[in-house]
């Protein structure tokens, strides 16, 4: 994670360099082949790098992105969240415009089933089921209050630990 200064977030995944220029150095590709990182963070964090961000939101980290169907979900710092539900509102928004889906924002460390509430809140989750597919991919099936069904992928409920 590298510091940087005014006009810019403090802490991104890959390098400020590696950021600008598309060309990645070994540890930021080492981060995309290990599956720690993805090619859409790297997108995300250029938006960010760019991006006017107000100086309440400059201090947040961005660790990495789930991408799902109609959602994508950012995962920041302890912390952070509150600061895009107050100040970082109008950058949430053009995150949404910029890359077509729902922003979601969680923070580091967020339970399975915490996150899968907040993705689906209001609704109250009452069934988690997961299911494994025969070709060794994990589908979880998530049965709402309200009976609407969603099936997500992995990749919707994968998250930072
Ligand atoms: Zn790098």
């Amino acid at each position: 994670m590298e510091e940087r200064g005014e006009g810019c977030l403090t802490k991104l995944p890959f390098c400020d360099f590696c950021i600008r220029s598309g060309v990645l150095c070994n540890k930021c590709v080492e981060k995309i082949r290990r599956g720690e990182n993805t090619q859409l963070d790297l997108e995300i964090s250029r938006y960010l790098l760019s991006a006017n961000i107000p100086a309440e939101v400059r201090k947040i980290t961005f660790y990495r992105s789930i991408e799902g169907k109609n959602i994508l979900t950012l995962i920041v710092e302890k912390g952070d969240a509150l600061i895009f539900q107050t100040k970082g509102r109008k950058l949430v928004r053009k995150l949404s415009e910029r890359f077509g889906r729902r922003i979601m924002i969680i923070e580091r460390g967020v339970k399975d089933k915490e996150l899968l509430e907040k993705l689906f809140s209001p609704m109250k989750i009452l069934t988690l089921n997961t299911i494994w597919l025969p070709d060794g991919s994990k589908q979880t099936r998530v049965i709402l209050a309200r009976a609407a069904k969603y099936k997500l992928d992995e990749e919707d409920v994968k998250i930072w630990k």
